[in-house]
C-alpha cells in the first residue's frame, strides 16, 4: 500500500485524500506567497478531530512524511505554504463552536472555526471577541499560530493575549491537552505559549479557550488631521488617561496613504488635504453608556483642538459615517484599484515616540538607492507597529533588495522585523536583526526536542 492508503486506512477514505482527487491551487498559495512547482503535495488531510490528527501525525513522523498545517490561508509570509513535496493538513473540517461560557466569559472551538465565526457567536451571546483583522475567514487555530494582532491591540491585546486553553499535537502524535479556562492558573511552565506564535512548527493546534470581553455599548469615532508625527504621539498622550481605557484603536496615516485611501479610490475626502497637514489619526474608542461616552469623547476631541494639538477633526454621528472614516485605513486591499500595486509590504515594530523619525530615515535610506519610488506608510502606533508598503515598479528595486535596505535599518534600530504578521518563509532571513544568536539556538533547541526529526513545517520561522 502507498502512504495515502495506509492514512486513508487509519484516519478514513474520506479525511486523506491523494494529489490527484484533492490537488487544488487554494492549498499551494496564501495571501502573498505562491508554491514552488516542486512542492506537488503527498496528500491533503482533513481532520475532523484530535484523534484523527494525532494518528495522521504519527503515521507521518514514523514514515519520515513533512507536514505543513494550513488555515484559512491569508497569512502573509508563507508559512502555510509547502517548498516541498509534504502533505498538507487543512484544518477547514474541525469547525466546532463547542461552549460558550458567559459567567467564565470563554469559548471553546476547535481550531478550523473561522474569525468571523467566533465574532459573531460571541455577539450572538452578548459579548465580544476583540480580535479585529482584514483576514476573516482566517481559522480561529491560525490566528493562534501567527499571534495575530489588528486594529485592537491597544486595549484587548494580541491574540495571545486573549487565549486561555490550548490542545495541540505534537509531530509524533503526543496531545498535549491544556485546555484551562481560569485567568489565573501558575502550575510550572505556560505550554500554551509554545503553540502560541510559532506558526505550525512546534504542534498543530486542534482547539482553543477564548477569552471573551463584555460588548460595548457606544463606539465612537474621528478621523484628526494634525501637522506632524510628534503631534500624533501628543494626541495619544492627550486622549488615553481622558478616555480612561476606552480608547480601542489609534491608526496613523501618512498623507500619500490618506490620499491613496480617499481621491485615488473616487472617494471623498471627510477632511480636504491640506499642506500644514503633516498626519493623520483615526480614533476609536468603546464604552457602556452611549449617551455621556458619546459627548465625554467630543469634549476630549474638542480640547485636543483648543490646545492646538489637533488642526481638524471629524467625529462620525452614525454608524455609516463611522464605517466610511474606517473604509480609508481599511484601503490596502484596494491598493490594486488605486494603481498602488504590485506592492511589497513591510511589518515591523519600533518604540511608538521614534516611529516618526524611523520613517524619514526608511524614506531616505530607500530614495538614495531608488529615488523615484512610491512608498505609502500607516501603522497601529500605539503598538509600536508600522507599515510601509512599496509599490514595485521600474522606480523601485528587486524585493530582496529592498528587503535587505528595510530590515538592515530595523537591526539599527533595535526594532522588529515582524510586528503581527510572522516569519513563515518570508522573514527568514532577516529574523537575526530581531533576536541574537542565544536567541536563536534556544528556539533551534526547542524545535528540536519538539519535533526532532524536523518534520513538521520545515524551512518556516527558524
Ligand atoms: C486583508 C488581510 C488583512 C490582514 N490584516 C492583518 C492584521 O491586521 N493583523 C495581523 O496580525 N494579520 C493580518 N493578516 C494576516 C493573516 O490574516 C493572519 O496572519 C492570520 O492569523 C492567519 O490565519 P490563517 O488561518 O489564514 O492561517 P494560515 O495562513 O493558513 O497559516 C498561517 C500560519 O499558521 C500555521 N497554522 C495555521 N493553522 C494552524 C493550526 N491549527 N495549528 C498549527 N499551525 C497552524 C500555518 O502553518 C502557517 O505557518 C491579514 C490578512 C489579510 C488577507
Amino acid at each position: 500500500m502507498n502512504a495515502v492508503a495506509e492514512l486513508q486506512a487509519i484516519a478514513g477514505a474520506k479525511t486523506v485524500l491523494g494529489p490527484d482527487e484533492a490537488f487544488t491551487e487554494r492549498h499551494l498559495r496564501d495571501f502573498n506567497i505562491v508554491a514552488p512547482e516542486s512542492a506537488r503535495p503527498v496528500a491533503i488531510a482533513y481532520p475532523a478531530s484530535t484523534e484523527e490528527v494525532s494518528k495522521i501525525l504519527a503515521y507521518c513522523n514514523a514514515h519520515d512524511i513533512t507536514v505543513v498545517p494550513q488555515g484559512g490561508l491569508t497569512g502573509m509570509c508563507g508559512g502555510a505554504v509547502p517548498f516541498r513535496p509534504a502533505l498538507l493538513m487543512s484544518m477547514e473540517r474541525m469547525r466546532t463552536v463547542e461552549a460558550v461560557d458567559a459567567d467564565g466569559a470563554t469559548m471553546t472551538v476547535q481550531a478550523g472555526v473561522t474569525l468571523d465565526t467566533v465574532q459573531k457567536t460571541a455577539d450572538a451571546n452578548n459579548m465580544l471577541f476583540p480580535l479585529d483583522l482584514g483576514g476573516r475567514h482566517a481559522h480561529i487555530g491560525g490566528n493562534a499560530s501567527t499571534n495575530a494582532g489588528g486594529n485592537r491591540v491597544l486595549r484587548y491585546g494580541m491574540m495571545r493575549d486573549l487565549i486561555l486553553g490550548v490542545e495541540a499535537v505534537l509531530m509524533d502524535g503526543t496531545v498535549i491537552s491544556s485546555m484551562n479556562r481560569m485567568i489565573k492558573n501558575n502550575t510550572g511552565y505556560d505550554l500554551k505559549h509554545l503553540f502560541v506564535g510559532s506558526e505550525g512548527t512546534l504542534g498543530v493546534i486542534t482547539r482553543l479557550v477564548l477569552r471573551l470581553h463584555p460588548k460595548p455599548l457606544s463606539v465612537s469615532t474621528a478621523l484628526c488631521a494634525l501637522d506632524s508625527y510628534d503631534s500624533a504621539v501628543k494626541l495619544l498622550r492627550h486622549v488615553k488617561p481622558r478616555l480612561g481605557g476606552q480608547l480601542s484603536a489609534f491608526e496613523v496615516m501618512w498623507p500619500e496613504f490618506y490620499y491613496t485611501g480617499t481621491a485615488a479610490l473616487n472617494r471623498r475626502p471627510p477632511m480636504e488635504p491640506k499642506p500644514e497637514t503633516g498626519i493623520y489619526v483615526l480614533m476609536e474608542a468603546m464604552g457602556g453608556d452611549p449617551e455621556r461616552d458619546a459627548e465625554h469623547f467630543a469634549s476630549v476631541m474638542e480640547l485636543a483642538l483648543e490646545q492646538g494639538i489637533v488642526l481638524d477633526a471629524v467625529i462620525a454621528q452614525s454608524a455609516k459615517e463611522a464605517r466610511d472614516l474606517w473604509s480609508i485605513r481599511d484601503c490596502p486591499g484596494e491598493f490594486p484599484a488605486a494603481g498602488h500595486f504590485p506592492q511589497l509590504g513591510f511589518d515591523v515594530s519600533i518604540p511608538t515616540g521614534q516611529i516618526g523619525e524611523f520613517a524619514k530615515q526608511v524614506h531616505e535610506r530607500l530614495a538614495a538607492h531608488w529615488p523615484k519610488h512610491k512608498a505609502l506608510y500607516f501603522g497601529h502606533i500605539a503598538d509600536g507597529n508600522l507599515h510601509v508598503s512599496i509599490r514595485l515598479d521600474e522606480n523601485s528595486g528587486t524585493e530582496h533588495e529592498m528587503d535587505e535596505v528595510l530590515y538592515a535599518l530595523v537591526g539599527e534600530w533595535k526594532g522588529s522585523v515582524s510586528a503581527e504578521h510572522g516569519i513563515g518563509v518570508h522573514k527568514r532571513p532577516y529574523l537575526h536583526y530581531s533576536r541574537s544568536p542565544a536567541e536563536l539556538a534556544l528556539m533551534r533547541s526547542i524545535k528540536s526536542a519538539m519535533d526532532p526529526k524536523g518534520l513538521l513545517n520545515p524551512g518556516k520561522v527558524i
